[in-house]
């Protein structure tokens, strides 16, 4: 079942949709709905000029009555392959509001847990599937559990940070400290000192998560929603094997993107002015880089921004890359919602 669907995935980059239900808000403002999902494949948004449809192709679209399990369903390949060895990244982009971080991280209540807790959840099934396989599986014999050949054993590592302007910033650490990026010995790109928590299960990832969260929210206060400003990383590091073999090693980012809307130039200045730019900026770097890579272009310009150099491993090669533009349904966003389309058809 999971390998026919994993053979779904032709290309490396995947390209999906999710539009979101009005809110209660909307409803009573009766607002119009201008985003439609059309076909498995197929979104619509109505143009607010020529007052006509236009229709976007994904490779999945997922409409308003769409449960975090369905998004799940086709993110479920990409975490074989990082508990294989592969690298992958999963991206939410799209206007504030549009539903990036409900898809993500979702929330506790109603099991409404997005892209980060299942994914989790199935690299420790898988994981602790292998691990109990081999050692109910070489022999009867009792003195077997104790041969080093059947010992399969895992660690998962988790980091969490943030891309504000061109800040790199541990958001695990109390004190949300900035963190340089620098090549390993083995040529592979490091935040230095990053905190790195070693989880031993789903709730310890959910503890993990809301650290983060929370030293976020301290860092902001007194600013106007940074959340939406910057751009969230959640990087978890696989390694796998059995003893006495080379270990296998995967790393899956999850990234909550800065918000897409753009802001009129005319009326920002300082602060909002330079955060609005360098959005900008790394969230075209992020649009290039996928289109050289769909392209496979020569050179893929990783170095334009700190969001896609921290990413290069995980971009390209043999890595997977799922992104997720989320759209808000409603007549009064519809000129931005065209634009996160546009650029998803860009990247597709
Ligand atoms: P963003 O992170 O893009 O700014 P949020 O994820 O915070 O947006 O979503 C905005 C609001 O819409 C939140 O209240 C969220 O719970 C709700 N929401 C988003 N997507 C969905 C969805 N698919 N189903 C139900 N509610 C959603
Ligand atoms: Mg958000």
């Amino acid at each position: 079942h999971l390998l026919s669907k994993m053979q779904k995935v032709r290309n490396s980059i995947q390209v999906c949709c999710r539009i979101r239900p009005l809110k209660q808000s909307e409803i009573i403002t009766q607002e119009r709905v201008t985003v439609e999902p059309l076909s498995e494949t197929e979104a619509g948004c109505l143009d607010s000029k020529s007052k006509k449809w236009r229709s976007y192709i994904f490779d999945k679209v997922f409409g308003p009555d769409q449960t975090q399990q369905d998004v799940f369903d086709e993110v479920e390949p990409l975490c074989l392959s990082v508990v294989d060895g592969f690298n992958a990244c999963i991206f939410a982009y799209g206007q504030t509001g549009s539903g990036k971080t409900f898809t993500m991280e979702g929330t506790e209540e109603d099991n409404q847990w997005g892209i980060c807790a299942r994914t989790m959840h199935k690299v420790f099934e898988i994981l602790n599937f292998k691990r109990e396989s081999f050692v109910a599986s070489p022999s009867t014999d009792a003195s077997a559990d104790n041969s080093p050949e059947c010992d399969f054993n895992y660690t998962i590592e988790l980091g969490m940070l943030e891309i504000y302007n061109d800040d790199v910033r541990d958001i695990l650490s109390e004190d949300v400290i900035s963190v340089d990026l620098k090549r390993d010995l083995g040529g592979k790109i490091q935040a230095q000192g990053l905190i790195k928590v070693v989880v031993k299960n789903l709730q310890d990832v959910i503890e993990v998560m809301k650290r983060g969260n929370k030293n976020r929210s301290v860092a902001c206060t007194n600013m106007n929603d940074q959340s939406s400003r910057s751009h969230m990383i959640m990087q978890a590091t696989i390694t796998s094997g059995t003893t006495g073999q080379p270990r296998t090693i995967g790393q899956l980012n999850l990234v909550d993107l800065a918000g897409s809307e753009r802001v009129a130039k005319s009326n920002v200045v300082g602060k909002e002015l330079k955060e609005a730019q360098h959005i900008n900026l790394s969230l075209s770097a992020l649009g290039d880089v996928m289109e050289a890579l769909d392209k496979k272009a020569s050179h893929v310009p990783y170095r334009n921004s700190k969001l896609t150099y921290f990413l290069q491993d995980s971009l390209g090669g043999n890595s997977r890359t799922m992104m997720i533009v989320t759209a808000c349904p409603a007549e009064s966003s519809v000129d931005e919602t065209h634009c996160a389309l546009q650029f998803a058809t860009r990247v597709r």
